[in-house]
């Protein structure tokens, strides 16, 4: 039985690495985090932080959740606005009941504040070798000694016993080594740009999704931030983008610009900075995460919501549960598939049913007056409203949306 520590190198300082890194930290495991970036650095993404994020936060240590929410780097959100392709609104509150004088439910913060937020925490901690500006290049195993070799970049190898890919969306360990490959119909494409200056903002900083049907079965989304800035963007299939040969930065401009819901509230805005297009890997598919000495987390997992495009809370859930599966590798001294298989059954039990649920989800959204038709029923019913509100804090809840008798009795109005 080997006596030394394990070598555990993480690939990627997002909030997936960061949470793997922390918390194995938390459990008294050393650590190598590496990134290609230096910090602070720009991810695009929605930056809308779920209270599945501040869980995680709470979880990592109980404090840093009182001091996220003192930031001015965000703003809190109390819930969703839904407009369906016909017009009809949706307020839903991520809880059904809530005072404005509560600690808000989510956040929303631009993601070069957030994961910069995040990396510092990995700085102060002695268990962590943080190291910016390295890129992975190319991963090899060593049969012989046991061991990855990882070959960055700037001509350096680092050598690793366990290694956990949180490399994003365009993870070359996930393609390289665990051999998944990025199909178009659970992928999306997003892009994402920041304004100042957009009129009619919610009075809550509930976040807005707006399924206009140049975009279905995604959407055209605005969330506010500080400083009177929004993060605005739109996402789409990407076997949808290629069918319909869509021009997404093209199209987005053109509902802005003409589409009767934005064109006023967008009249005197000023764009911040460029929009820019980035990929979603979606969960909408079981895929294998882990292997011999390795697991993977976050985007490089494929674990995004397909229907509300949310991932940076199902990111730092897998980099939680990595750290504890790599625990549980250590006090057996194994490391092989057997063991990391717990990773896996974890991730399922904690992710697939609501993982299933949204791909059921965004199904729906695709059938535009089936869509309109619950939405309208929706906004009149409180019964309704309110079982809905409840299905974003409960997934027991969220799966009767699953149960057909759901839509007979949305059907004859047994919904007050
Ligand atoms: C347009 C768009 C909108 C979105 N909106 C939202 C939203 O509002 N809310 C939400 O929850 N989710 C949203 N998402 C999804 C969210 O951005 C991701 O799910 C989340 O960032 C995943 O975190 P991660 O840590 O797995 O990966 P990332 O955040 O992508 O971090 C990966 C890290 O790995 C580093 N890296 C990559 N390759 C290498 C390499 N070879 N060597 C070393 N380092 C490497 C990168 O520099 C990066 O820091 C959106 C995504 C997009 C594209």
């Amino acid at each position: 039985m080997s006596t030394t520590a394990p070598t555990i190198l993480i690939v990627g300082a997002g909030p997936a690495g960061c949470t793997t890194a922390l918390h194995l930290a938390k459990l008294g495991v050393k650590s190598i985090l590496i990134d290609k970036a230096v910090f602070p650095r720009d991810k695009i993404c929605g930056d809308a932080l779920s209270g599945k994020v501040m869980d995680i936060v709470r979880k990592l240590h109980p404090d840093w959740i009182a001091e996220f929410q003192s930031s001015s780097n965000a703003v809190g959100s109390y819930g969703i606005l839904f407009v369906s392709p016909s017009g009809y609104r949706l307020r839903l509150p991520f809880k059904p009941s809530y005072t404005a004088e509560e600690p808000a439910p989510g956040f929303v913060s631009k993601r070069i504040d957030f994961d910069d937020w995040l990396v510092n925490k990995v700085k102060q901690e002695p268990l962590i070798q943080c190291i910016e500006n390295t890129e992975v290049r190319h991963y090899t195993f060593d049969e012989e000694n046991q061991t990855w070799q990882a070959q960055c970049k700037d001509g350096g190898t680092l050598t690793a016993d366990f290694i956990v890919a949180c490399d994003g969306a365009y993870s070359s360990f996930t393609k390289e080594v665990a051999g998944l490959i990025t199909e178009p119909q659970h992928n999306c494409f997003g892009l994402r740009s920041y304004y100042r200056n957009v009129k009619n903002m919610d009075k809550e900083n509930f976040i807005e999704l707006h399924f206009v049907d140049d975009f279905l079965p995604g959407y055209f989304w605005i969330f506010p931030l500080p400083n009177g800035e929004a993060n605005v963007g739109a996402g789409i299939r990407a076997d949808y983008l290629q069918q319909k040969n869509i021009n997404l930065k093209k199209q987005f401009e053109r509902v802005i610009a003409e589409h009767p819901e934005f064109k006023e509230r967008f009249k005197d805005a000023e764009v911040v900075n460029d929009i820019k297009l980035f990929g979603l890997p979606l969960g909408s598919k079981a895929r294998k995460l882990h292997g011999h000495r390795y697991l993977l987390a976050g985007d490089a997992a494929m674990l995004i919501d397909p229907f509300t495009g949310e991932g940076i809370g199902n990111a730092m859930i897998s980099g939680f549960e990595a750290a504890n599966t790599i625990v549980h590798c250590i006090a057996q001294n194994d490391f092989t598939e057997k063991i990391t298989l717990q990773y896996q059954s974890t991730i399922e039990r904690k992710l697939s049913a609501e993982l299933k649920l949204s791909a059921k989800l965004q199904q729906l959204a695709n059938y535009p007056r089936l869509f309109n038709f619950v939405v309208k029923r929706t906004v009149k019913s409180k019964a309704l409203s309110d079982t809905f509100s409840a299905m974003f804090y409960d997934v027991n809840i969220r799966a009767k949306l699953k149960n057909p008798m759901f839509y007979v009795e949305l059907l004859f109005s047994t919904f007050k």
